[in-house]
């Protein structure tokens, strides 16, 4: 079923018939876009590369590949109930249950079948410690060649000159490997919608500073699809348009609001394998103000200068550099967004996430925050029981409570 093209038009007519019941327009072209992705991946017509999470994919875009991006699979795969199967499959190939679940389940599903067969594999070292590593093992089960890209640690000329060197050399290894011209023009346009994309989003997350919430974060955390997928097509840049007009006639018809008891940033991602987190967060009147993963740091990309430029775009990542500038981007955001309290999902085997966590958190406090550090896994439900997480949940929701009523007294 997983496999098959034709589940993916099936399911493409259904979510038509349901266009309507959609809260929002850009959701369900989102849900359209991933489909009719996905069921392109597993047609073979058009050669398909695999992406790592924080590859720039506008390199794959401009050869007219299909991009695939088997961590969103992964999410995929465990929000429709086969993630157990495949967390196993991969802990029987010898991925131990210390590593990242969505490693652990692309392994798995790889093993299985279930995943597309790629003509080539792209992985970046950057933020990432697992992915060129595991891109590597699946180049060797697909027969595929994995490139590469080597990102230094120093964002400086030197590292954007060497980055900007490795995308243009492998741009043009990428285009014969899967039998693409390299063409200058449509590298030129891919960048345009990458930049079409760069300014709906922030747009989208300007209006974001309405309280109340004009939209809720976790519908927001479905565009991780666009970030790991879609920067460079013209659907994302259309998408996100669409997205932050429907944003802003919502605000302008007054059509919004509601409840909004504890206004929250995320980080991180969130739980797949169940909702019973986001919904408790809702029941309780917690709001996601804001995510992370949805913050647009890099500058606009130069189609003059596509190499260096999205060299640029990768160097300018500020979890890649030391904690201080991930500390003070949170910062930024909770100021921002006026969030009442701060929740980092620490997703197990994440080590660029959760690595400096509690240097964070302490940084947080200090500057106001109440920080909450919510241990657990996005995908593997052995990992943490939920009960667990809803009670330091409750206990965090009760600090907030406090910290309200002292305002008020
Ligand atoms: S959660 Fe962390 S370790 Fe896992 S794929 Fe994402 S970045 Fe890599």
């Amino acid at each position: 079923m997983l496999s098959s093209p034709i589940s993916y038009r099936i399911v493409e007519g259904a979510l038509v018939l349901a266009r309507k019941s959609f809260p929002w327009q850009a959701i369900y072209q989102m849900g359209q876009f991933a489909l009719n992705q996905t069921g392109r991946a597993y047609t073979g017509k058009v050669p398909l590369v695999w992406t790592s999470a924080f590859f720039p994919v506008e390199i794959a875009w401009s050869l007219q590949l299909c991009p695939f991006s088997p961590e969103v699979a992964a999410a995929f795969i465990t929000g429709i109930g086969f993630g157990q199967e495949a967390l196993s499959m991969g802990e029987e190939a010898g991925y131990s249950r210390d590593l990242c679940s969505f490693h652990r389940c692309i392994a798995g599903a790889a093993r299985a079948g279930h995943l597309p067969r790629p003509r080539a594999l792209l992985a970046s070292t950057h933020l990432c410690d697992g992915a060129p590593l595991l891109f590597q093992n699946m180049a060797e089960i697909y027969n595929a060649p994995c490139f590469t890209l080597d990102v230094p640690y120093a964002a400086d000329r030197d590292a954007e000159v060497y980055v900007a060197g490795q995308l243009e050399r492998l741009w043009h290894d990428l285009a014969e490997a899967t039998g693409r011209r390299p063409d200058r023009v449509a590298l030129g346009e891919t960048l345009r919608h990458s930049n079409g994309f760069r300014e709906n989003m922030i747009r989208a997350n300007e209006l974001r500073c309405r309280v109340p919430s004009p939209i809720s974060g976790n519908d927001m955390l479905a565009f991780i699809y666009l970030f790991f997928i879609g920067q460079g097509s013209r659907e994302a840049a259309e998408i996100s348009a669409c997205l932050a007009k429907e944003i802003e006639e919502k605000i302008a018809g007054g059509r919004w609001g509601g409840v909004e008891k504890f206004r929250l940033l995320w980080l991180h991602l969130k739980p797949y394998y169940s909702n019973e987190v986001m919904s408790f967060i809702e029941q309780a009147g917690g709001v996601l103000a804001f995510e992370e993963f949805n913050h647009i740091y890099w500058p606009p990309l130069d189609p003059d200068e596509p190499f260096l430029s999205l060299a640029r775009k990768v160097l300018a990542h500020f979890d890649y550099k030391p904690v201080e500038e991930r500390i003070r981007v949170i910062r930024e955001l909770a100021e921002k967004y006026r969030v009442d309290g701060i929740i980092h999902f620490s997703h197990h085997g994440c080590r660029q996430s959760t690595g400096g966590s509690l240097i964070l958190k302490e940084a947080l406090q200090e500057a106001g925050w109440p920080v909450l550090l919510l241990d657990g896994d996005c995908l593997d439900g052995r990992n943490e029981a939920a009960g667990g997480m809803l009670t330091r949940l409750q206990a965090f929701f009760e600090i907030l409570e406090e910290r309200k009523e002292g305002c008020l007294i």
